[in-house]
């Protein structure tokens, strides 16, 4: 027997552009990427700017675990650092790569290493990839380890939300998400119940959200009332807005803090160790 590690680590925490400066140094500019491994798995959620790092980190350090890489939706902010993940170049590196209906990476990706947009074409990468589509609101294992739920969520054009477990943890990712005032969202509660961590859409304040109905994002007081709803222990305030400076990032997360003590903003590099259930050695 040994007890499984659940890794998880935040490469990119910025919504909808990369804003590097000295306004956003502490809690990071990089557009959404997340690391989440297992003894035999790694999972990449979203490939945003973050995941260039990502890339030379892997090509610094190289592993054998399964990756699976899984988009919530294809919006710029999510898809700009596929181009420049390093690993996707290299022969003999292999790849699963997947979003779920509505969205198809099979189809995707063509469009996104296309010309003139991008001088690689998508036939030329050197990686062994896979593609897989999950159904948009399942439950279904990756492999002998990693089970996944997914929900759609409420964000113009559609999104998925992803519940991970593994060896007795659970991370839910939803993002980008909005959630309708006075209403709870059912799917959102399925993927965080009870989860060890759960990242939330938090792109807007309360006072700035009126201005945004529509624009497919929520706020940390819906975050919170989400968590606490499902018993989750832990919220990351995500999908910080471009415009916002590490000085106001501070006081939104002091706030939330006050109101749910598991509460904390997401920042780059920020990593979270999960001690999981002791398995059997293979
Ligand atoms: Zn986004
Ligand atoms: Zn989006």
């Amino acid at each position: 027997m040994y007890d499984a590690e659940v890794n998880f680590k935040f490469w990119g925490v910025r919504g909808s552009l990369p804003s590097p400066g000295k306004d956003t140094n502490i809690y990071g500019g990089d557009t959404p990427c997340l690391e989440i491994t297992a003894p035999k798995s790694r999972i990449i959620l979203d490939c945003g700017s973050g995941m260039r790092r990502l890339g030379n980190a892997l090509m610094e350090n190289p592993d054998d675990r399964e990756t699976f890489i899984l988009l919530t939706h294809p919006h710029f902010d999510h898809v700009c650092g596929l181009p420049f993940f390093t690993p996707i170049f290299i022969p003999g590196q292999h790849f699963r790569i997947g979003a779920a209906e509505p969205h198809d990476m099979r189809m995707l990706m063509p469009r996104l290493f296309c010309r003139p947009f991008f001088p690689v074409e998508e036939a030329m990468l050197g990686s062994d990839i896979d593609y897989f589509q999950p159904a948009p609101h399942g439950e279904a294992m990756l492999n002998d380890e990693i089970k996944l739920t997914t929900r759609p969520l409420n964000h113009p054009g559609g999104c998925t939300g992803y519940r991970i477990e593994a060896y007795g943890v659970t991370i839910a990712y939803c993002s980008d998400t909005e959630h309708v005032d006075g209403e709870t969202d059912q799917n959102v509660l399925d993927l965080m119940q009870g989860a060890d961590l759960a990242v939330y859409d938090s792109s807007y304040t309360s006072q700035e959200y009126p201005n945004h109905v529509g624009w497919g994002h929520s706020t940390p007081n819906e975050g919170i009332r989400l968590a606490e709803l499902a018993g989750a222990k832990r919220l990351a305030l995500f999908h910080h807005n471009p415009t916002r400076t590490d000085t106001q990032m501070a006081a939104i997360e002091a706030n939330a803090k006050e109101q749910f003590a598991g509460a904390f903003a997401a920042r780059d590099g920020l990593e979270l160790t999960f001690q999981a259930a002791a398995v059997a050695a293979a």
